[in-house]
């Protein structure tokens, strides 16, 4: 008989998520996390982030007091006790994990999991079995194979960062890039935003790509359009250069940061003797229920192609749970409208098609694009007036709301209620 009704190879958002509700129905269940409990979300993603994101807005708060009649030195940040008091905000929430393991009987290996067979597990040795297994492995930053690459950092690399960087380029205007830059920029940095295209977010509405840039721009960051880096070098004054791929020199960096997409961590996983599929993009190949290609493991989060967000992640892991051992066979993920916060300075929340997509989708006869542009009260007595704008992407007669875009002041809030109300069909 086997050991373990479950097995979970990875304690991050997903693998977390799905030992527990296992171990909630009353399963045996192990988990396999070689490193801090809560993976990429709470010890170098989400949590650590969104502190500095309060840091950095805390920051700008201030340049508006003097307006609303408060009397105020200008900050000076102390980057050393804004990491201190943030790492060990991350350490009480490691602690947290643990206990909540122990308290649903979960049994912890601190170990690096590979797969032996359909259902056998090697624990850094130590050989364990179960019907089920689950690897939620995550994944980690993509650094571009150009030469002196090393000299870069990643996101990883940005928590351990001892003090501000004087001037810094953020290579990458995706997710993470765009909210480094308004969190440095905000907390002193000089930053350059590298971007390989002509502007930020280029999977997002066009209306938050182009007032994100705008406003990053207004707030001081050096937006460089079309630049692709080909090399990285260290020059004599120890700086950092970067040569585009069209041959433009960006010098004097006191950091770098690949800021360039993430990689699904499966290599050492033992996938193919399981029998695990790969698909082009390195990712577990996965069926609509979290099934692999191998009967009895299933994969969920940013080792799969579902969108590499911690509430999709949670929510796969525990769906997966609810299938296998508590009763619902037909449980779960839905991924049609996935909301989605993005914390750049300001933020953004969005959820459903973008007017592109919309278009695409429906065709022009279809869809109806409702617009807005409006400034903030809080903007009302300050000197600066940066506008807060909103779309709504609707289709048929009936303008059955299939998107919801939003950028300034509290959209990182505010969009959770539209999400529920697009999802009722509003
Ligand atoms: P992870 O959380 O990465 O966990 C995987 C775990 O598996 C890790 O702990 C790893 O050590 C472990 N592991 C790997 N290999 C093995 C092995 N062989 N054996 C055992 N264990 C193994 N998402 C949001 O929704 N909102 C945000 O604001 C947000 N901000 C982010 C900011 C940054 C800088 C980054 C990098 C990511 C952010 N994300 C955010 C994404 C989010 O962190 C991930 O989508 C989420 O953590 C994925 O969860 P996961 O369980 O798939 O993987
Ligand atoms: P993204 O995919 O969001 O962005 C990566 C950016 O880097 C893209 O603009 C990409 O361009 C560009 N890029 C890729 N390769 C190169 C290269 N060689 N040179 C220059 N630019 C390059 O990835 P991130 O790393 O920002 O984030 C990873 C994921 O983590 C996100 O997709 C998101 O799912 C999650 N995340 C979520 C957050 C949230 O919910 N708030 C916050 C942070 C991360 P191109 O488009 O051409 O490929």
């Amino acid at each position: 008989m086997n050991e373990f009704d479950f097995i979970v190879v990875g304690g991050g958002s997903g693998g977390l998520a799905a030992a527990r509700r296992a171990a909630q129905y009353g399963k045996r269940v192990a988990l396999l996390e070689p490193r801090k409990l809560g993976g990429t979300c709470v010890n170098l993603g989400c949590v650590p982030k969104k502190v500095m994101f309060h840091a950095a807005s805390l920051s700008q708060s201030f340049e508006d007091a003097p307006a609303y009649g408060l009397k105020v030195e200008p900050p000076r940040v102390s980057w050393q006790t804004l990491k201190q008091n943030r790492d060990a905000y991350v350490s009480r929430l490691n602690q947290l994990y643990e206990q909540n393991l122990r308290k649903d009987n979960v049994q912890l290996f601190q170990a690096r999991g590979r797969l032996l067979g359909p259902h056998t597990v090697d624990a850094d040795g130590k050989h364990l079995t179960a019907e089920h297994i689950l690897l939620a492995t995550g994944g980690y930053p993509t650094v571009p194979s150009i030469p002196g690459a090393q000299l870069g950092i990643t996101s990883d690399g940005f928590f351990q960062l001892e003090q501000a960087p004087k001037r810094v380029a953020i290579v990458g205007a995706g997710y993470i890039g765009v909210e480094l830059a308004g969190i440095l920029q905000a907390l002193g940095s000089r930053v350059s935003l590298l971007s390989r295209h002509d502007g930020v977010l280029q999977r997002f509405d066009p209306l938050l790509a182009t007032e994100l840039r705008q406003q990053m721009v207004e707030r001081g960051v050096d937006f460089q359009p079309n630049s692709e880096p080909a090399r990285l070098a260290r020059a004599d004054d120890g700086s950092l250069r970067i040569t585009t791929s069209d041959s433009r020199e960006l010098s004097g960096f006191s950091a770098v940061i690949w800021a360039a997409g993430r990689s699904p961590a499966t290599s050492a996983l033992g996938l193919p003797q399981a029998g695990v599929a790969l698909n082009a993009r390195g990712q577990i190949t996965i069926d609509e229920f979290q099934n692999t290609t191998q009967r009895g493991i299933y994969a969920v989060g940013d080792v799969t192609p579902q969108p590499a967000l911690t509430p999709v992640a949670i929510a796969a892991g525990r769906r997966l749970a609810d299938r296998l051992f508590g009763g619902k066979p037909e449980s779960k993920l839905g991924l049609d409208l996935v909301p989605t916060v993005v914390f750049s300075h300001p933020p953004i929340g969005t959820v459903g098609l973008t007017e592109p997509e919309a278009l695409e989708r429906y065709g022009e006869d279809a869809v109806k694009v409702f617009s807005t542009r409006y400034t903030n009260l809080y903007y009302g007595v300050t000197g600066r007036r940066p506008a807060s704008c909103m779309k709504l992407v609707t289709v048929g007669t009936e303008q059955r709301v299939v998107g919801c875009h939003v950028i300034g002041m509290g959209a990182d809030e505010m969009l959770q209620g539209f999400a529920v109300a697009i999802r009722a069909g509003a």
